[in-house]
């Protein structure tokens, strides 16, 4: 097991840094220091809670362009995004803040005295965090962890560890007392598995693949440690005929090619209905081309690189040579390049079909009608996202039940606001995150009933 992580940037393949590996002892160490920070946090005043957690999101907006611009050197986003996340880490702080201070149980009627449940806060938290949005995924729980009473142990992926340890180090700029959040950077069968077994810690928010997260939740079930899992995605991007064709098709590249594909929300899956498929693919093709792949610290950019040579070559792996395809630019020389590609022609359930590429490939399916629209949508084992379009509301509405995802939209592509619910259906995770009930996942129920009787 390696002792450092290497850091590359994947625009230019040159070291950004080397970071030491957590082992499992570190691990034990950490889970002790949070164990007693998060007791005095626990006990703190959910004002003064809160009041901290806002001078942490002040502060990260204060560094928002430097915590952008390691963000592009380690993960190869383009500075837009990198520039969205950062803003992304601050308001999630902000919201979850005001969460500490409305943190309310209720009030039940019972004969003879009084019942009331509390909202307790689990104890030490444990985050496992993927490469493809370091920071912003690594918030989704830490903020909400935190306002709700916990502490934070945070293992970034192998590949970006170096935004989770500036934020690490932000928080105890802004105040937050030590050992309250702490971040591991190590690997996954080490410092990761050390955090899903030690007894210390009480939940884990898991967030990468579906292999791995199935094998994540097998192991806190011996210790019935908690457990929220967001995996992958195969979402579909559904057009019926009726809709505005050139919106959507202007719309569809960049659903599925933002952030290099590296999305779980990605629609990679366009469903066109086949009355309109021949018109839509004319309107597809320039748009894809006209998509500009490059230099990440350019800000005309709207795709960067892939995450690692690993990862370009595992993505290759799923264009069968020769493929009928619609394909964009992409550079040459050092990096990590893919260039953007619609996949034509191929078998609804080929692997590129049914499988998460997490790249910047597509594929181009035609359906019948709305049951046929729906069977096609539904025929993965996952279910995270997707998209609609279609002018007819009654049309939106039916297509929106019937669709077995957690996030969808209609006439658009927007799928993740930091005040609004997010999660998967079957095999793309367990349990929400994000919006009004956030904190909550991080707390057990507690009820005590109270006799007037006595
Ligand atoms: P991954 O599963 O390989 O790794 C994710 C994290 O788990 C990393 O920090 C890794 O070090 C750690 N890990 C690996 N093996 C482990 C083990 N045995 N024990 C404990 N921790 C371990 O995933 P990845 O390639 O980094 O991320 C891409 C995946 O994440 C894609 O499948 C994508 O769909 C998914 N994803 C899901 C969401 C969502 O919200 N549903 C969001 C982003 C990414």
């Amino acid at each position: 097991m390696p002792t450092a992580l290497r850091v590359l940037n994947p625009a230019t393949e040159e070291l950004v840094a080397t970071v030491p590996a957590a082992g499992a002892a570190d691990v034990d160490a950490a889970v002790t220091r949070a164990a007693a920070a998060q007791r005095a946090w626990a006990a703190a005043a959910p004002a003064d809670r809160a009041r901290l957690l806002r001078r942490f999101a002040s502060a990260v907006d204060a560094r928002a362009e430097e915590l952008a611009l390691l963000e592009v050197a380690e993960a190869g986003h383009t500075l837009g995004n990198a520039r969205w996340e950062a803003g992304n880490v601050r308001d999630l702080l902000d919201y979850a803040a005001g969460g500490a201070e409305r943190l309310n149980g209720r009030q039940i009627p019972v004969a003879g005295g009084l019942d009331v449940t509390f909202l307790e806060p689990l104890g030490v938290v444990g985050v496992i965090a993927p490469w493809n949005f370091p920071m912003p995924i690594a918030a989704w729980a830490t903020a909400p962890a935190l306002a709700a009473g916990n502490a934070v142990l945070l293992k970034p992926a192998e590949t970006t560890p170096l935004t989770a340890l500036r934020l690490a180090e932000i928080a105890l700029e802004a105040g937050l007392p030590e050992g309250l959040f702490q971040v591991l950077p190590g690997t996954g069968p080490v410092a990761g598995d050390a955090l899903v077994t030690h007894p210390g810690v009480a939940k884990i928010v898991f967030t990468g693949s579906t292999r791995v997260g199935k094998a994540i939740m097998a192991k806190c079930a011996d210790q019935v440690k908690r457990v929220t899992l967001e995996l992958g995605g195969k979402s579909p991007n559904i057009v019926f005929a009726d809709a505005d064709l050139e919106a959507a098709a202007a719309a569809a590249p960049m659903s599925f090619l933002d952030n290099s594909g590296q999305d779980c929300c990605a629609r990679t899956r366009i469903l066109v209905q086949r009355s309109a498929y021949d018109r839509f693919l004319e309107l597809l093709v320039p748009a894809v081309e006209e998509v500009v792949v490059g230099d990440p610290l350019d800000e005309r950019t709207q795709m960067g690189p892939l995450i690692s040579r690993a990862h370009l070559d595992r993505v290759r792996s799923y264009v069968p040579e020769g493929a009928a395809a619609v394909v964009g630019k992409a550079p040459g020389g050092p990096g990590f390049w893919f260039p953007p590609t619609v996949l034509t022609g191929v078998a609804e359930d080929a692997p590129c079909a049914v499988e998460e590429v997490f790249g910047p490939v597509a594929v181009l399916l035609p359906f019948e009608d709305e049951a046929d629209a729906i069977r096609l949508a539904n025929a993965t084992e996952y279910g995270l996202s997707g998209s609609l379009w279609t002018r007819d509301v009654g049309r939106a509405l039916r297509a929106s039940r019937a669709v077995r995802a957690g996030n969808l939209s209609v006439n658009s592509h927007s799928s993740v606001r930091y005040w609004t619910p997010f999660g998967g259906f079957g095999r793309s995770g367990l349990g929400r995150e994000l919006g009004p009930d956030a904190l909550t996942a991080f707390t057990e129920t507690k009820n005590v009933f109270i006799s007037t009787e006595g």
